[in-house]
């Protein structure tokens, strides 16, 4: 299990990396934001951080 970021909603604020105390979360060349599903541990963080409510379980 881990979180997961719906690109749709994403506006590239970084506030889900600097808020992740497990440095799970992915920054691409391009600038595209995704979560690394080894590092991530649910701890929900990034997902009550950001503005877009972008942020959330995968099923
Ligand atoms: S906090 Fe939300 S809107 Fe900001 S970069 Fe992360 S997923 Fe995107
Ligand atoms: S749920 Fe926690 S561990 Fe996973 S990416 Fe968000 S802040 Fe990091």
């Amino acid at each position: 299990m881990a979180h997961m970021i719906d690109q749709s909603k994403c506006i590239h604020c970084a506030t889900c990396e600097v808020e992740c105390p497990f440095h799970a979360v992915l920054i691409s060349a391009e600038g595209v934001f995704s979560i690394d599903t080894e590092k991530c541990r649910d701890c929900r963080k990034c997902a009550e951080a950001c503005p877009m409510d972008a942020i959330s379980k995968q099923v």
